[in-house]
């Protein structure tokens, strides 16, 4: 299959790798010239613009930051919609907020473009080992025709949520989880550290407990040793949490965890940590508490 692929960020470019060695014919484009020249070294050929990508693509996947990002790649001048044939298929698998999708998927109709929106789990590693977690919006038919030619290239799972908007909304559930997990390990490793209890032990002692969880497995460690390298930047965390504070507001569904998490979020953005992994909420409870979860000082 002959397909575009717009946004080669730390996710896009091993998702498309995975794409090219499934076999498929890959024609890439991103804003950053060496990111198109790594993945034109792994076998796809470059594309001068997100429209010239969709010219000759029957299918066209976008992984980028947000909202504005897909609006400006899709809708924009030399955007996809120039360069899409009718009835070709978008697959939008960047995070964006599910209101966006709605939009985007009404402007792509109108030309006669099919839109899903299919955001993933799993970051990086599993970027790289084609296992992330996909969760899909949009028509059901739309979604069984790439589900194994395409999106389990790239994931060891795909799931269909419901109409266009629905894999954005599972999404922010996602992140509102992972958010206030990571806000809970860092406050409760603080206060071991306080009450006189080394972190490690707590985390070792509990990891296979019922508070043990994927979240704890990846963060722990990093918080114990101090290492807020991304992964997952807190900028980005930002981002998906306005979008579920936006979209929970919007259907009158109160978020008071995820408002705590975005302040801290805030606050690390403030003091220049936003560029760090979102592990180091362990910053935040350092500053609130005088007690550093790691040996290593911060
Ligand atoms: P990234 O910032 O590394 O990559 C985004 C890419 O898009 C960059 O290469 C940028 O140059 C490119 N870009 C921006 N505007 C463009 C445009 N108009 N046309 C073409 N290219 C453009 O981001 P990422 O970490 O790859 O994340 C992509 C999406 O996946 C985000 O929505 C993010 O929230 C989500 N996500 C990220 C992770 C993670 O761990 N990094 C995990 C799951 C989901």
């Amino acid at each position: 299959m002959k397909i575009g692929f717009i946004g080669l960020g730390i996710m896009g470019k091993p998702m498309a790798k995975n794409l090219i060695k499934a076999g498929h014919q890959l024609v890439v484009f991103d804003i950053v010239k060496d990111s198109v020249n790594e993945v034109v070294a792994a076998g796809a050929s470059a594309a001068a613009s997100a429209k010239e990508a969709a010219l000759s693509c029957g299918h066209i996947i976008t992984m980028l930051p947000n909202s504005p990002h897909v609006r400006t790649a899709v809708l924009g001048e030399n955007g996809v919609l120039e360069g899409a044939k009718k009835g070709s298929v978008l697959i939008d698998m960047s995070s964006i907020a599910p209101g966006v999708s709605k939009e985007i998927a009404c402007e792509c109709e109108k030309a006669g473009i099919k839109m899903l929106d299919a955001p993933v789990s799993g970051g990086e590693p599993k970027a790289v080992d084609g296992t992330l977690s996909i969760m899909v919006g949009g028509d059901k038919a739309l979604f069984e025709s790439v589900k194994n030619d395409i999106l389990l290239k790239m994931g060891a799972s795909a799931v269909y949520c419901g109409g266009i908007g629905a894999g954005n909304t599972t999404k922010l559930a996602n992140q509102i989880i992972v958010a206030c997990n990571i806000a809970a390990l860092a406050e409760a490793l603080t206060m071991a550290k306080k009450a006189g209890v080394d972190p490690e032990l707590v985390f070792e002692a509990i990891k296979g407990g019922l508070a043990g969880s994927t979240v704890m497995n990846a963060k722990a460690p990093m918080m114990i040793a101090g290492n807020f390298k991304p992964g997952f930047r807190i900028d980005l965390h930002i981002k998906d949490l306005a979008n579920a504070l936006d979209t929970g507001h919007s259907a009158a569904s109160p978020l008071p965890l995820t408002s705590s998490v975005m302040e801290m979020f805030q606050a690390l953005r403030a003091d220049n940590a936003g560029s760090d992994d979102h592990s180091a909420l362990a910053k935040y409870y350092a500053k609130i508490s005088g007690e550093e979860i790691s040996k290593k000082a911060l």
